[in-house]
């Protein structure tokens, strides 16, 4: 099969569908692979590197989708975009179709089959396509509240750590999900004292088990939150409920109880964020303060490390990448009830359900 890497054109996006190893096992495999001239730049791939492992530079990105059958990206397609995608080309990459219905209506006319990572789902529901974004932002959470904990940035001055003869600094988590789990282990590495808050005991029994003693659970409930936040420096809101809104489990009025200098890490700003104060900020501008209390809410943390973000998220995608190169994507989805989940729009027809109802339109 032809597939294309196009260089990504949102706006501060350095990341790119497939590495140099990604392309090495395509090429291995007997598929020929268009990567647009400077489309690794971002992460740290270079076109020499893509040229050593097999691939076709090419230097437009008109060239890379006219060139393929099936197109692997990380964003979705942006306007400029829309044209460029062509009836029956496989389209692999994010799409989050129901927040948007130009892209939507732009996919259906374009009669492409559009499959979607945030949609592939293993069969115990897990999205493996989703985790290692959020094992990026869980991690970098820690590393971007430890920055703002400092003085000089409106932190309260508190170093996680601590150092011999001062206590450590204390981690509060919302949310015992891949980001609280891989928030807590970063906090705890740090030697910070963590407490980690969830609704389901499961998940708190697994932490319990996993982390050191210095990693505390607790059952999350309005009463435990109003105790912790007045004693806790950072806090991480890596809460979600599939499909809706994150609570508001810290409101406005809470944020007075905090010492000043405080600083929440709202990781869920994407689901509306788990803070009734988070309003999304970018990497160019990432803080705000209300009532002395930083609040870091950058929507797409992975952003800001392509480099991981990149090679984590083509070490989940890969496998199905070459499952589709090899097999077609009818007979890859037939066989991979996994990647068959990912189908969301097919030659001009919505097939993943809630697309649809997003929009209100009949089904
Ligand atoms: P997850 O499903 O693995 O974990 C969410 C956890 O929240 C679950 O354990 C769930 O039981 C818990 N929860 C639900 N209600 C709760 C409550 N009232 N109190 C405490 N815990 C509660 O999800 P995840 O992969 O860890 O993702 C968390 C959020 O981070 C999502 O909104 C995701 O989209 C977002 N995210 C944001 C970025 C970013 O760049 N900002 C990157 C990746 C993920």
């Amino acid at each position: 099969m032809k597939i294309g890497i196009p260089k990504e054109i949102k706006n501060n996006e350095n990341r790119v569908g497939m590495t140099p190893a990604g392309v090495f096992e395509l090429v291995k495999n007997k598929h020929t692979v268009y990567v647009q001239s400077t489309a690794g730049d971002g992460s740290g791939f270079f076109d020499d590197d893509y040229l050593n492992v097999g691939a076709i530079l090419v230097d437009t990105i008109e060239e890379v989708y006219a060139q393929s059958d099936m197109i692997v990206k990380v964003k979705e397609p942006i306007a400029p975009e829309y044209n460029l995608i062509k009836e029956n080309q496989l389209v692999f990459t994010y799409f989050h179709f129901a927040s948007s219905e130009a892209l939507t209506k732009a996919m259906i006319k374009s009669k492409a089959v559009c499959i979607a990572y945030e949609t592939v789902e293993d069969v115990d529901g897990t999205l493996p396509l989703l985790t290692p974004m959020s094992e990026v932002a869980g991690r970098m959470a820690i590393q971007q509240g430890a920055k703002y904990l400092e003085k000089p940035i409106k932190g309260r001055g508190v170093l996680l750590g601590g150092v011999p003869g001062v206590p450590p600094g204390k981690v509060l988590i919302l949310g015992a999900g891949t980001v609280g789990i891989q928030a807590a282990k970063m906090a705890a590495g740090l030697g910070a004292h963590v407490t980690i808050l969830d609704i389901n005991m499961k998940r708190l029994r697994h932490v319990n088990d996993i982390m050191p003693s210095h990693v505390v659970t607790e059952f999350s409930n309005e009463y435990n939150i109003r105790k912790h936040i007045k004693t806790h420096d950072l806090i991480i809101g890596g809460v979600l409920i599939p499909g809706a809104k994150a609570p508001s489990l810290i409101t406005r009025d809470m944020l007075k109880e905090m010492h000043p200098g405080t600083v929440i890490v709202d990781v869920a700003v994407d689901q509306g964020g788990c803070i009734e104060t988070t309003k999304a900020t970018t990497h160019e501008d990432p803080t705000y303060i209300i009532d002395d209390v930083v609040h870091y809410c950058v929507a797409n943390m992975p952003g800001a490390v392509p480099y991981t973000s990149t090679v984590a998220l083509t070490n989940v995608t890969l496998p199905f990448v070459l499952k589709l190169a090899n097999l077609g994507w009818e007979k890859a989805c037939n066989a991979d009830k996994s990647l068959q989940k990912g189908l969301n729009i097919v030659k001009g027809t919505i097939v993943y359900e809630g697309i649809a109802e997003a929009f209100g339109w009949e089904v």
